[in-house]
């Protein structure tokens, strides 16, 4: 029988065992970590019976991606649950703008702004499966849809700043920073479109779900398929070395470059060893989590019944704290990201205390501590909202990284979203999985399409091993 080892169990070290294993291999996965799940991971970080989730939290991109759809997670325990606001985006006056799953209900709040809202992301949200088809797998291939992929190749060019001109009004304009701000990288950059399309036209496709539970959920559902399989994980295993590895056929490292060219030494090629150690990490995420008594008391009506509220402000004040994270600079007032994942699954609450993961965006390995920025930022947008709080818990970046070696100085996306980055992940290859060792393949979210839960890096690592074997 083939043997396969996987490295690491992230959402796509899952997803790549879980494929070589319905290929009838005999998959194990090592995970360094105690638990397995790598950022599917959720845990009672504030008070007992409190779910958080310690690094993904919403799912955009996971209910009917083409790994979803070829194994159904739904069959092995997962539920997802949607919150009525997918995204919303508090202002200092009390207004806002809100994300719905129509395209016409989110415009329709958007005043002035709302046709021209109707005129870019309509036509995207009807085609997203099409998109998705050619965007959400390496970028050399020819295009299945490519009149599809052009019109949202021209658009995801553009700086956030740039497109932002779509709109007038800061509620529009502020609506798109924080989608935009995803990207993590300078919102005047060039291609930082192109993960807020990608992320605001799933919103009316797919929504921006949550996993009942937290988001161990999924981890236990894709182990459970994994098992049924007969794959097997062993946690608390770090890799270092090729020792571990030299019996396998087949090799899938859900790992940062930097870790893949020390377990593979010197059999690493010299150029794919030179490329992984250009390979640049982008600013970090400072981690907040709170136990809210009865919630937090957004002035922004809709902002309550929202899964993510986007906290930063305008399109200005957010490209300056993105320009500043990103040059190493601490923001005063940072973009923060608020997930409110009880609003959509109950269970995660207790009574009327309300788990809330909130991170903001630091710079690459910041040491400092952002609880009151992360706090400030949230209280200027829900005053009131320090006096229900239960009980805080902290990561910073250093953590981040020590649970998680992917986290490099607390990198959520494992690489920069540069343009070069986005577009040639880890390395400008036609293969971009393989590490050029026979049979090694990298699969974590360093590959294409890059960062996110939704497991594609390691599913399309997986077929590209299964191609060559
Ligand atoms: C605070 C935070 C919030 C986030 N929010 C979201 C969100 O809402 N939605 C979303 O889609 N994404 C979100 N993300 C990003 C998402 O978690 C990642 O993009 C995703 O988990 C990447 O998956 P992966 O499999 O590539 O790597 P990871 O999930 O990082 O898993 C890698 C695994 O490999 C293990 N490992 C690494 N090196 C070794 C080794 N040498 N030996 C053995 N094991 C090893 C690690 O311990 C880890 O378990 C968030 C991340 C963070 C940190």
């Amino acid at each position: 029988m083939t043997r396969s080892i996987v490295v690491g169990s992230g959402p796509n070290g899952l997803t790549g065992a879980i494929t070589l294993a319905a290929a009838g291999l005999d998959v194990t996965v090592l995970e360094a970590a105690e638990t397995p799940g790598g950022g599917l991971r959720s845990h009672e970080a504030t008070v007992p019976g409190l779910i958080h989730d310690m690094c993904s939290a919403f799912h955009p991109l996971s209910t009917r991606s083409s790994f979803a759809r070829r194994f159904d997670l739904t069959q092995h325990g997962l539920q997802w649950a949607w919150p009525s606001v997918q995204y919303a985006h508090p202002l200092d006056d009390g207004t806002g703008g809100a994300a719905l799953r129509s395209v016409d209900e989110t415009a329709a709040g958007l005043g002035v702004d709302g046709a021209a809202y109707r005129r870019l992301f309509g036509p995207l949200a009807g085609r997203f499966d099409e998109l998705a088809a050619d965007i959400l797998r390496p970028v050399l291939h020819v295009p299945r849809h490519p009149v599809t992929l052009a019109r949202y190749g021209l658009a995801s060019t553009l700086p956030a700043t740039t497109l932002a001109r779509w709109w007038q009004t800061p509620q529009a304009r502020g609506l798109w920073a924080g989608v935009a701000a995803h990207a993590f990288h300078p919102l005047t950059s060039p291609m930082s479109s192109a993960a807020g399309l990608v992320l605001g036209t799933a919103t009316h496709r797919y929504g921006w779900p949550v996993a009942v539970g937290g988001s161990g959920a999924i981890a236990r559902a894709m182990i459970a398929l994994l098992t049924s399989l007969g794959g097997r994980i062993e946690t608390g295993v770090r890799v270092e070395s090729y020792a571990p590895l030299a019996d396998a056929d087949v090799v899938l490292l859900d790992t940062s470059p930097r870790a893949a060219t020390a377990i593979l030494g010197d059999r690493l090629p010299a150029r794919v060893a030179r490329a992984y150690r250009r390979y640049r990490h982008g600013p970090g995420a400072f981690q907040v989590s709170l136990a809210v008594e009865g919630g937090i008391p957004w002035t922004y009506e809709p902002a309550r019944r929202s899964g993510t509220v986007h906290v930063g402000g305008t399109l200005e004040e957010i490209t300056e704290a993105e320009r500043s994270s990103w040059s190493g600079q601490m923001p005063a007032r940072p973009f923060v990201l608020v997930g409110q994942q009880a609003v959509a699954d109950p269970s995660r609450a207790r009574g009327d205390v309300q788990p809330i993961d909130a991170y903001a965006h630091v710079p690459h390995g910041f040491t400092g501590d952002a609880t009151t920025a992360i706090l400030d930022q949230i209280e200027r947008f829900a005053p009131g909202t320090r006096e229900r709080i239960v009980a805080v818990s902290t990561r910073s970046t250093a953590q981040l990284e020590r649970e998680n070696a992917n986290l490099i100085g607390g990198d959520i996306s494992n690489g920069a979203n540069t343009a070069l980055q986005l577009v040639f992940r880890p390395r400008v290859a036609l293969d971009p999985y393989s590490t050029g060792v026979p049979g090694v393949y990298l699969c974590s979210s360093a590959t294409p399409p890059g960062g996110g839960a939704h497991g594609l890096c390691g599913y399309g690592a997986a077929q590209a091993a299964l191609a060559r074997l």
